[in-house]
């Protein structure tokens, strides 16, 4: 087992000493690494085709949620014969670090690894939820995302990214889009069991924009928005305008006397025809 402690890398002496623990916590039973801050290390990073060349499972501790930690690791190849994430950011970390470790003692060995590095943003993307619909590519002005060889989602160009903007995650129909250092919403941060969910306005705009098929009024193009104060219909998805207000769903009720109504027309046609 290598155990990979990822800093804050600030000078805040509560982190220090919690990083420190978990070294001294995992220096008897394991290879220890300790690296800068995994998120603002760039791209090019030495360390990263280090931590990639590791052999055997990795157990890394970051200051991320571990959902955006496992994925940012992931895209950097880190931990490809198993891998098991720890948020320094949890109060029982410790407690779920000696489990893992178990009760094994010995010869450990700590390395620290440094490089200097400036702060990023960019998003990191939830493998498992995305769908490859490329709304997030098609709603980016900047390149930050494109399609692979394989038409596959690539953060191609992290650094393009807008520092404090979370904007494409609204737009994400799957949750997938992650900004790991967001403060404001736990839910884009990747905060365990919470999950983003699209916003109306963002869904609108991306619709208007980039002409993508509605999947509610199956309008697709630069379709018209009403003018300013009309009160013409929209749909609610896209914000298209409509030709006409959408037919209200029928209750229950309604459906089954449709039904019956059909069934004495065709008892009545039958009757007609014997
Ligand atoms: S919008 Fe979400 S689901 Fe669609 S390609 Fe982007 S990350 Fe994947
Ligand atoms: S947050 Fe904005 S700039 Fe950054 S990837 Fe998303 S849409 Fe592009």
């Amino acid at each position: 087992m290598q155990v990979l402690i990822s800093r804050l890398g600030s000078d805040d002496a509560a982190a220090r000493a919690r990083e420190d623990r978990l070294v001294a916590l995992s220096a008897g039973a394991a290879r220890v690494l300790v690296v800068p801050h995994l998120y603002h290390l760039p791209e090019t990073s030495s360390i990263w085709a280090r931590l990639a060349a590791l052999d055997g499972p990795v157990l890394a501790a970051t200051w991320l949620h571990p959902r955006p930690a496992e994925w940012l690791l992931r895209r950097h190849g880190v931990g490809a014969s198993g891998l098991t994430v720890l948020s320094l950011l949890a109060d029982d970390c410790f407690a779920a670090l000696r489990a893992l470790l178990g009760e094994a003692g010995g010869a450990g060995t700590v390395e620290e690894l440094s490089e200097a590095a400036t702060p990023r943003w960019y998003p990191v993307v939830d493998r498992d939820r995305c769908r490859e619909c490329g709304h997030c590519r098609q709603f980016c002005l900047f390149g930050v995302y494109a399609a692979g060889p394989d038409g596959q989602l690539v953060v191609a160009n992290p650094d393009r990214c807008k520092p404090g903007c979370p904007a494409c995650s609204r737009v994400c129909p799957e949750g997938a889009i992650l900004f790991p250092l967001y403060t404001q919403d736990d839910a884009i941060a990747g905060a365990p069991g919470r999950l983003m969910t699209p916003d109306p306005a963002a869904r609108r705009m991306l619709a208007r924009h980039c002409g993508i098929p509605c999947p509610a009024c199956r309008q697709a193009g630069p379709a018209a928005t009403p003018a300013p104060g009309s009160d013409a219909p929209i749909c609610p998805e896209c914000g298209r305008a409509l030709a006409s207000a959408p037919e209200p769903e029928p209750a229950a009720g309604e459906v089954f006397d449709e039904i019956d109504a059909l069934i004495d027309d065709l008892d009545a046609l039958t009757e007609r025809r014997s």
